[in-house]
This record gives structure tokens, sequence and C-alpha cells, in this order.
């Protein structure tokens, strides 16, 4: 197991207790820094909370005092918990330093590598894209952060040389400060988040933290057609390297109408790649960018681009069936998602759409729809999305689980035609997550098969 290194602190206080936290106390006791924890919503005879009083932390569930500041050097917060939260406020009077576990996984890091990724929109389908692409060329890689594995945890067992890729939000980097990727990639910056950071600019601060301590030996792989993006690099010290699917960039990652370029090499055909959608080519652009920087090798970013279908429910390609080709998008869990994949298609579509109920006006889908020739609707949104598609004289029938919308739009389709599931809702009123609706919608689609 590795050790922190440039870790000065003696007395941790860890707040929150999810997954990064846990992992986080862990990893301090290891380090032999005294740790206490602080989780408002665990019970006091929780299992955890004994296991951590028998490996020495001081526990303290159920309320927030600020006694728990006494004599605390670091905290090390869980991303979720907004800054606004009492204990945070106090410790930032008392000039306590607030960060989150990954720094700590920079600090086990040590000397490897560490590349993050991080935008509004597109990180994990981009992370993975690189993931791949760097095991297909051999080079050793151990994958975390917001993609759903812990990255301290990964960090710790890191061997000597391997690379840890890390998929990073602007939560996790508000909490950083001496993590320094080697390579960065930038993909866009949308209003998002707003809610907790309060404002753009704050948001954009946040992404910022990726790349302040680069140095002229590390390089920043980033959106040029995103103007926040090129405004907030602008200061950046690491070498540039642009991706843009408009301008041909001889020093970065481009495209024309045929092919995929790195600086002035051909890398792919555009119709050998298998992801669909406009945006997911920016995602390739970036993945092209950063794989190629960290010694992915041709063929190994062509064996990826030729088979990876897609991350898990996000216009994942699930089956062709007698000439139907079913896509998974169950993570469009809003309009905008829902667009973005109609847009994907330009052949005859079945949509198959409907969830939980926000209140939405779904004639904002209306310019969307061109391709659409039939809708399969269910969920608290029947009706609505019913009377859309009527307004619009497309065909429309209403059923009631994604189960039956996969046969019933199986049984209407043509050769030819897109089976999507992109719903445009939550999936809360029927199914537990946009997971478990995605499942059973590629369940229903095999048994069809
Ligand atoms: P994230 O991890 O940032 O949430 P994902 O890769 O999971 O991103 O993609 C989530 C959704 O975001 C996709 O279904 C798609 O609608 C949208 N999206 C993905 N990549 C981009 C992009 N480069 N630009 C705009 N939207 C994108």
């Amino acid at each position: 197991m590795r050790t922190l290194k440039n870790f000065p602190y003696k007395h941790a206080l860890v707040l929150g207790l999810a997954k990064s936290g846990t992992a986080a106390a862990t990893i301090l006791l290891n380090n032999n820094v005294h740790v206490r924890i602080n989780d408002y919503n665990t019970k006091p005879d929780a299992d955890i909370v004994t296991e951590f009083g028998r490996l020495g932390a001081e526990v303290v569930v159920g309320s927030h005092p600020l006694s728990i500041l006494e004599g605390i050097d670091i905290i090390v917060k869980n991303p979720g918990i907004p800054y606004s939260n009492v204990i945070l406020k106090e410790a930032e009077e008392r000039n306590i330093p607030i960060i989150t576990e990954i720094e700590l996984a920079a600090s086990l890091a040590g000397d490897n590598k560490l590349i993050g990724i991080t935008g509004s929109n597109g990180k994990t389908t981009t992370t993975s894209l690189v993931y791949q692409m760097l095991e297909a060329s051999e080079r050793q890689t151990k994958l975390a952060g917001n993609i759903g594995v812990v990255a301290s945890e990964v960090a710790e067992t890191l061997e000597e040389d391997d690379l840890l890729l890390l998929e990073l939000s602007s939560f996790q980097l508000m909490g950083v400060h001496k993590f320094k990727p080697h390579v960065v990639a930038l993909l866009n910056l949308f209003d998002a988040h707003l809610d907790y950071h309060g404002s753009v600019d704050a948001y954009i601060a946040a992404k910022k933290n990726i790349i302040i301590n680069q140095t002229e030996d590390d390089y920043i792989v980033y959106n040029s057609d995103d103007t926040r993006v090129v405004t907030a690099i602008e200061n950046a010290k690491a070498i540039r390297i642009p991706f843009s699917t408009v301008k041909q960039h001889t020093e970065g990652a481009w495209l024309d109408d045929y092919y995929m370029y790195f600086k002035d090499e051909k890398i792919i055909e555009l119709q050998d790649i298998v992801l669909v959608g406009d945006h997911n080519k920016e995602n390739i652009l970036a993945a092209i960018a950063v794989s190629l920087t960290m010694g992915a090798t041709k063929a190994g970013i062509h064996h990826v681009l030729t088979t990876f279908t897609g991350v898990e429910h996000r216009l994942q390609y699930v089956a062709n069936i007698k000439d139907r080709l079913f896509y998974n998008d169950s993570k469009a869990t809003n309009m905008l998602a829902t667009e973005k994949a109609l847009q994907s298609f330009q052949q005859p579509t079945i949509l198959l759409a409907g969830g939980l109920d926000r209140g939405d006006d779904y004639e904002q889908l209306i310019p969307y729809l061109q391709n659409v020739r039939e809708m399969v609707v269910f969920g608290e949104t029947a009706d609505q999305l019913s009377d859309l598609a009527i307004k619009q004289q497309i065909k429309v029938n209403k059923v009631e689980n994604v189960k039956e919308a996969a046969q019933v739009a199986y049984a209407h389709s043509e050769p030819g035609d897109v089976i999507l599931l992109s719903p445009a809702c939550a999936s809360w009123d029927q199914y537990k997550t946009f997971e478990e609706r995605g499942n059973m919608f590629i369940q229903a689609v095999h048994t069809l098969a």
C-alpha cells in the first residue's frame, strides 16, 4: 500500500461518511493521522461507527457541533456537502484548509502521472474512451473519480508507472490545493450546478482548479470551439492542445467530412466510428488528443473507435434486429439530452419517451421531431407526450412501461428504422434509477431477438 506524500497534517476531520469519506478516513488512519469523523445522517449504533471507533477514530454522528473543529488542521469533505455548511463556514474563518479526497489521491499518487478530465457534459464518455484507448495500447492505467470509483482508494494501489485517470466534477475540484495532472482535458463549460456554486464565475473558478498547478511540462487538451473554455485557460502554463469540430487545428485534434486527424496525421475514417452523435465527435477528438499525448497507439485508438458502443445508458447501441437499430439513452432525463439524441440520427426514428412529471413543457422538442415517425409513450407524462405527437401528426401509442414500449415499437417498425429510448424524463415514477429503466429496455430488446 502507498503512503501519503507531502501531507503535513496530523489531525483530520472527515466530513460526510459516504463512500469517499469512508475511504478517506481509512487512508488517513493507515497513515497515522488522528481522525475525527462527523456525519449528520449516520445512526450512533451503526456498524460503521463501531468499526471506526475500533480503528481509533473519534466518531460524532447526528449533529454538527462546532466543537468538532478543536485541534483540527485539515478537513476532508464529501464533495456533495455545500460550503454553506456551518462547520465549513467556521473552518474558513479559522483558516483550516478544506480538501476533497481527490487531494489525498494526488498525494498517494506521488510521481505517478495523473490525467484529469472535466467539463459540464461528456466527462464519463471521454474518460471511458481514454481509458480504453490506453488499455488497447497496453499503457497501464487505473481509472477513478466521479465515474464511480473512489480516487484515493485506487491511488493507494498504483504500481510504478501506472497512470491514474480521473473523471472530475466541479465539486471535487473545489477541494484541491496541490493536485497537478500531467494532462488535463477541459471539454466544455455550460451553466451547471449553479444552485451549489452560486454563480457561473464560481463554477468556472472551481473547474479551473484542474489547471492551476500545471507547469510548462504539462498539457491541456481543450475545446477551442467553446469561448468559456478558451477564456478559462488564458493564463494556463501548460502546453495547449486544442480540439475542434469546425476548425482545422494542425496543433491538435480536428476533423473534416471524412476523417479525424491529430495534427497532420489521419487517425480514423468517420464512417468506421461506431459511436453516434455529434456531441460524441467532440468527446472522441478530446480522447484522441489525451490518449496520444500519454502514449496510446494509433492501432489501439482505431480498435476502440471501431468497437466502443457507448457508455451504458448514454445513447448506447444495443442491437440490430432485422435491420432495426436499437439505442438505449435512458440517461436522457431531461429534454436537452433527448434533443441531442434525436439530432444524432438521420434515419426514420421511433421515439420511446415518458417518465416522471416535473411540469415541463414538451413543445420544446418540436424542432427535433422531423425524423420521428412514431412515438411510444409511458409513465406520468404519457398524456402530455401523446398530445404533442398528435399535434405534430406523429403516430403515437400509449403503453405501460419500457418493456412493452420496446415490443410495440418493434412490431410497428420497418427495416432501416432507429428505435430510440430517450425518455426526456426522470425514471422515478416507475423505476428506481435510470439504470434500472435502461436495463429493462435492453432485456426486452434481447428478448425480441
Ligand atoms: P457527464 O459524465 O459529464 O455527465 P456523459 O458522458 O455521461 O457526461 O454524457 C451525459 C449526457 O451529456 C449525454 O447523454 C449527452 O446528452 C450529453 N453530452 C455528452 N457529451 C457531450 C458534449 N461533448 N457536449 C454536449 N453534450 C454532451
